[in-house]
Order: structure tokens, then sequence, then C-alpha cells
């Protein structure tokens, strides 16, 4: 038996791949998390979510969503496409099952950013998932986040953070709960408990 590291490139548990689910309140970093994180682990495979919403400058659809109407939406839930789904501040979103089955049969990692019902979602569907929820350092300091970045209007902001207050009651339902305060602090706790060392052997 011995002790290794786990990179996501050399799969230790069979040929089984893995699901990672970024989760937390709107505002609260997981978007910029996420990149940094696809920077600096290239094998980690982000699966691109479907979404009514409206695409925000620089978006590109394919790339940071496919963006759907919600005609679309609705065929995809009705045909069983999507491996969980959710309404968020008025618009929907959803992850595509295919992608996601197929890349942990091939033993990818792959990695989500949901919210947090879809997260819960996924706990049903994938038990073995890590789950990591992302926590800002007060609700002051997550709304003063939310309005800076200015990405949307008032009445959406609104919605943002009234939801924000019910997920923040969810974090203790994960499986890892980590407070964004610093930004390098936050990724390096992060990657510890993905490439966490395994026992093989
Ligand atoms: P945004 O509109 O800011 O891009 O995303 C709003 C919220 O939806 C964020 O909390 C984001 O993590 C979440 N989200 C993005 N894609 C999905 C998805 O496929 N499923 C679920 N349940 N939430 C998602």
């Amino acid at each position: 038996m011995s002790l290794v590291l786990d990179t996501g490139i050399r799969v230790m548990n069979g040929n089984k791949g893995k699901l990672i689910v970024l989760t937390g309140p709107s505002g609260v970093g997981k978007g910029t998390l996420l990149q940094s994180l696809l920077d600096r682990h290239p094998q980690l495979y982000f699966s691109i979510s479907a979404t009514t919403r409206s695409p925000r400058m620089g978006e590109v659809d394919g790339k940071n969503y496919y963006f759907v109407d919600t005609a679309q939406f609705q065929n995809m839930i009705a045909n069983h496409e999507l491996l969980e789904w959710a309404e968020y501040a008025g618009n929907f979103y959803g992850t595509p099952r295919k992608p996601v089955e197929e890349k942990i049969s091939q033993g990818r990692w792959v990695i989500l950013e949901i919210e947090v019902s879809g997260a819960r979602q996924i706990a049903q569907t994938f038990p073995e998932a890590l789950r990591i929820f992302i926590l800002p350092p007060s609700v002051e300091i997550l709304e003063q986040r939310i309005r800076n970045r200015a990405l949307d209007a008032e009445a959406a902001i609104e919605k943002r953070l009234l939801q924000a207050e019910t997920e923040i009651i969810a974090a203790q339902e994960f499986d890892v709960q980590i407070i964004n305060d610093d930004f390098t602090e936050t990724l390096e706790k992060i990657e510890a408990q993905i490439f966490a060392p395994v026992i093989v052997g």
C-alpha cells in the first residue's frame, strides 16, 4: 500500500473519474475561483451549463454557457437531458447530462459550478461527488461584491441577495465549507480538497 498524490490524470479509483461541485451564493467568487482552477489544472473538465439568462458582455455561447430560450430549456428537461436544473433569480440553469457522464466514464475529473439547489440534486444522483461550499466573510461583504461587479440590474441584484441569504443557511449540508476571505488561500484550500492524497495498493 502506498500514499500518492492524486493528480486527476492518473486515476486511482478504477476508471471511474470524479465529480466535483463548487457551490455557494451568487457573488461569492465561485466563477473567478473556477477560472483559476481550470488555468492551473487543465486536466479538470468544466461542465458548461445551459441557461435562459441573456449573455452578459463578453460571455460566449458554448464557452461560458449554452444560451437557450425557455422552450429549448423545457425540451431539455422533458427529454431528461439535464443532470440537474434550477430556477435562479428568474432564469433557468441546468447541467447537460451527456458530457458529464461521458467524461466521468472516461476517467476524467469533472467540475460543476452551480447554485445550491442544483448541488443538492447532484447529491442524490452522485452521492460520491465532492461538494464544496464557498462562503462570503459576511453578508455585508457579499452585498458589496455583488454591487461592485455591476453585472446585473438593480432588480436582479435584489433577487440574488434574497436568494443568497437562504443559500448560506444550507452551507452545513455540504462536504466542505470554505470562507472566501483571501483569494489565494481559498484557492489553495479548494485544491487541497480536490487533490487530497489517497491510499492505493
Ligand atoms: P450567473 O447568472 O451569475 O452566471 O449564475 C447564477 C447562479 O446560477 C450561480 O450561482 C451559478 O453558479 C448558478 N449556475 C450556473 N450554472 C448552473 C447549472 O447548470 N445548474 C444550477 N443549478 N446552477 C447553475
